[in-house]
């Protein structure tokens, strides 16, 4: 069976082949510092804090509230300091190489839960589906609202290493005319696969995951080097949603959520969906505090763009959530190289993921 005591060796993402990952996992050739994790505050209710609840007056007016302003357990404000704005026309400016687009675009925040302090992992199924819904709902508004706007962001950062600045748990959304780069990519490179073999690259990722065996072969005289059981990258399966660690993860605990059957749009989530989802990133989240605690992270859902330029990737793209933690500080080697180092295998770090007990 495969020896992962210690592995040296380059991973391209099966999905992006221009990124690759250094999994270098033997002791003391760690180039890496561990990231500070931070103290979760776990109060529910903080008297200073814009986002508690009593407090609303402090924030921009609420632009939606699940169940209802009064009674609310998701509330979406705009964002008091936006990245974009919606004051001036998007209009592009050319000043020969260095092109400008006018930082036209929506910025939301949704204020996750009403208690302070709570971790998505301790969150119910039937809140998580709240919140999930007003994902959707958001998307579906902004698109509606403006046919400039071609991508709509949903992301959450966790701690302030993740980029969060307010402790109370939130998300953002910010609805751009450009699509971001790390879309484009997977985009483009799912469609040409799925032009070769007739398949998207995401579901044979997921059928791979649950049927066979992978087989790494010596590059020079073609010798099987190692046999790699792929089913080992299931963290959690729900009936409609799969949870997967990534062959080639960028970061150390990072895991996928995608549904099982092909879906390019996170808008074609339906009601029975969202719970199975709901369910499955809830148990992902349970083991990662299990396994990792207390540590900051991001997570974003990558879904197919609208505008016409993009309809062909019905077939071709696969949406799905990106949950990454923030184990170790990026290096200039990182950065400089775009090279991601990995100090632990990632079929490692899934088996201590599965191994997890959650309730
Ligand atoms: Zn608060
Ligand atoms: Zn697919
Ligand atoms: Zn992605």
């Amino acid at each position: 069976m495969s020896d992962t005591k210690s592995i040296r060796e380059i991973r391209i993402s099966p999905i992006v082949p221009s990124e690759s990952v250094l999994v270098a996992t033997a002791r003391g050739m760690r180039p890496k510092q561990a990231e500070e994790k931070v103290e979760r505050d776990t109060r529910e209710h903080v008297e200073k804090c814009p986002f508690c609840k009593g407090n609303e007056s402090k924030t921009p007016p609420t632009i939606k509230a699940y169940p209802d302003e009064t009674n609310w357990e998701v509330r979406i404000v705009e964002n008091l300091f936006p990245v974009l704005g919606d004051d001036r026309d998007e209009g592009g400016l050319n000043l020969g190489l260095q092109q400008v687009i006018e930082g036209y675009g929506r910025h939301e925040v949704l204020i996750d839960h009403y208690k302070h302090g709570i971790g998505v992992f301790e969150m119910s199924v039937e809140h998580l589906i709240i919140l999930f819904s007003a994902y959707r709902d958001r998307m579906q508004a902004l698109y509606q609202s403006d046919s400039r706007l071609k991508y709509v962001l949903v992301f959450k950062n966790f701690g302030p290493a993740a980029g969060a600045s307010i402790a109370h748990t939130h998300s953002q959304i910010i609805a751009t005319p450009v699509v971001p780069e790390n879309v484009i990519n997977e985009l483009t490179h799912s469609r040409q696969y799925h032009q070769k073999h007739n398949q998207c690259v995401f579901c044979a990722l997921i059928d791979e995951a649950l049927t066979y065996e992978a087989t790494i072969y010596d590059r020079e005289s073609g010798e099987v080097r190692r046999k790699i059981d792929v089913g080992q990258y299931v963290i959690e399966r729900g009936e409609k949603f799969i949870a997967i660690k990534p062959f080639a993860s960028r970061y150390e605990w990072e895991i996928h959520v995608l549904p099982l059957t092909h879906q390019s749009d996170f808008l074609q989530i339906s009601a029975d969906d969202l719970e199975d989802f709901a369910r499955v990133v809830k148990h992902s989240m349970q083991r990662l505090d299990k396994v990792i605690g207390g540590v900051q992270y991001n997570y974003f859902l990558h879904t197919q763009p609208h505008g016409d330029q993009y309809q062909d990737c019905n077939a071709s793209y696969h949406w799905h959530l990106e949950i990454c933690p923030r184990t170790s500080i990026p290096t200039g080697f990182e950065l400089g190289s775009g090279l991601f180092v990995s100090t632990i295998s990632p079929e490692d770090a899934a088996q201590q993921l599965r191994d997890a007990e959650i309730q």
